[in-house]
């Protein structure tokens, strides 16, 4: 056993992780942000803060569709890779798209860094057929997936789970009520993930089955920094 050594300073503490929710645009109202805020606290027990709304940046802008390019604001909104790890999610009310396998523009209601430190969700194609509400539960649990994707977790096969691939389908959205044992597991103990009795919505009245994912258009690469789509819903 070794003597303490005098005047030695204790290791500072680690810096608690932070994840920005970053409103780009208009349209977003303040029950999106605060709920979309409340559901990435509950689920990864990050500090979660608030950033002033910005303009959606004019670079990221597809003009033959009218809509941004989701891996353009995610390189607008990445943080600095030397500053203190900081995850940056934005939230818009614009339509995004990405690239795929099969089209060289496809909307998404999400995309986000594997592994990184950035991505972005859309309300534009939470709204079909559903009640504000409605609406708004779904944007927070793409919010989850693709924070999710953000800290590592790719896609998995269990029905019910988050980080279940929609593939074009927003039942599957729906059908998402929890991150599973095992996408849980994930984290090991390197991340301490809040209790799960009081989840932010309620579990869905059935959980879909998967299909086979025949005719995909969501590209995953399980690559560091590659981007993850997520609920790709054609057009
Ligand atoms: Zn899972
Ligand atoms: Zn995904």
């Amino acid at each position: 056993m070794s003597a303490p050594v005098a005047g030695k300073p204790a290791p500072a503490p680690p810096e608690p992780e932070v994840l920005s929710v970053q409103p780009l645009g208009d349209g977003l109202s303040d029950a999106d942000l605060a709920f979309v805020r409340n559901a990435i606290r509950s689920f990864y027990g990050l500090d979660v803060d608030l950033g002033t709304p910005r303009p959606l940046p004019a670079a990221a802008y597809y003009e033959p569709r009218h809509r941004y390019r989701a891996e353009r604001l995610i390189e607008h909104l990445a943080p600095d890779p030397r500053g203190a790890r900081r995850f940056v999610l934005g939230l818009t009310a614009s339509d995004i798209s990405t690239t795929t396998r099969s089209a060289p523009d496809w909307g998404v209601i999400g995309l986000a860094q594997l592994d990184g430190s950035a991505g972005v969700v859309s309300t534009f194609r939470c709204g079909a057929r559903v009640s504000e509400d409605g609406r708004r539960v779904r944007l927070a649990k793409v919010a989850v997936h693709e924070v999710g994707h953000i800290l590592g977790l790719e896609h998995c096969a269990t029905a019910g789970c988050l980080m279940h691939d929609a593939e074009g389908r927003i039942a599957t959205v729906d059908a998402g009520h929890d991150l599973c044992p095992a996408c849980r597991a994930h984290f090991g103990t390197t991340r301490i993930l809040p209790a799960q009795d009081v989840l932010p919505w309620p579990r869905p009245a059935s959980i879909v089955a998967s299909r086979p994912s025949v005719g995909s258009a969501v590209a995953m690469m399980p690559t560091k920094r590659s981007l993850a789509t997520s609920a790709a819903v054609s057009r």
